[in-house]
């Protein structure tokens, strides 16, 4: 086995139990969150570094040619809304993780969906994102529909920063892009995706509104 293949194997072992953690205490929350509502999917969504191994193998093993279909469409979509709302950029110029969260109000106030959401469901819903785990509501269902700019809870947002203590960040890098991001080149060859500063994991931003 690979060193490269150890720290992947390693990698998604970790992120198993982070998740796992994250899905258990949130579990442990009295939330009125209903099945089939996808409100909180309607927003830049980021995702973890260490959290893309499991991603591209639930793509290649579980997802169907009509899904990838979809997906390649999805995020078709996804890139004419990001890109027609940030400013050109290049190698030398990357859109900064700032840029990034200052148009995300436009993602949330138009409902643009995440290129995961599938009908009303996630379409890698094992995989989710720790994000994705984290969100919920407490007092009316309605709230998220409302609101596109509700916060998620303070005890969810600590969920959240202890799962992803789970990753020593001088072993694997805590580094986040937006989800559509991740499989870009993958899925949607002939768009333009606008080079990213590499955005280093900060607590103090993941859940900032704008
Ligand atoms: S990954 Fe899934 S749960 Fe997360 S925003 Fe996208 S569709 Fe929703």
């Amino acid at each position: 086995m690979t060193e490269q293949y150890k720290l992947i194997a390693k990698v998604m072992a970790v992120s198993v139990i982070a998740h796992s953690q994250a899905d258990a205490e949130i579990a442990n929350i009295k939330k009125v969150c209903q099945k089939g509502c996808n409100a909180c999917c309607h927003q830049i969504v980021d995702v973890f570094t260490w959290e893309e191994p499991a991603i591209f193998k639930y793509l290649a093993k579980v997802f169907t040619a009509a899904q990838k279909k979809q997906l390649a469409r999805n995020i078709k979509q996804w890139f004419n809304r990001f890109n027609r709302n940030t400013r050109p950029a290049n190698r030398s110029s990357p859109l900064t993780f700032e840029e990034i969260r200052n148009v995300e109000h436009i993602f949330r106030e138009n409902k643009y969906a995440c290129p995961f959401l599938m009908g009303t469901s996630c379409s890698i819903y094992p995989v989710r994102p720790l994000v994705c785990r984290v969100h919920y509501q407490a007092d009316s269902p309605n709230n998220c529909r409302i609101d596109p700019h509700i916060t998620t809870p303070e005890d969810a947002q600590k969920v959240f920063y202890k799962a992803a203590e789970n990753f020593d960040p001088t072993v694997f890098p805590k580094a986040k892009k937006p989800l559509a991001y991740l499989v870009a080149a993958d899925f949607a060859h002939d768009i333009q995706s606008k080079p990213l500063q590499s955005v280093v994991y900060d607590p103090n931003n993941v859940f900032g509104r704008v």
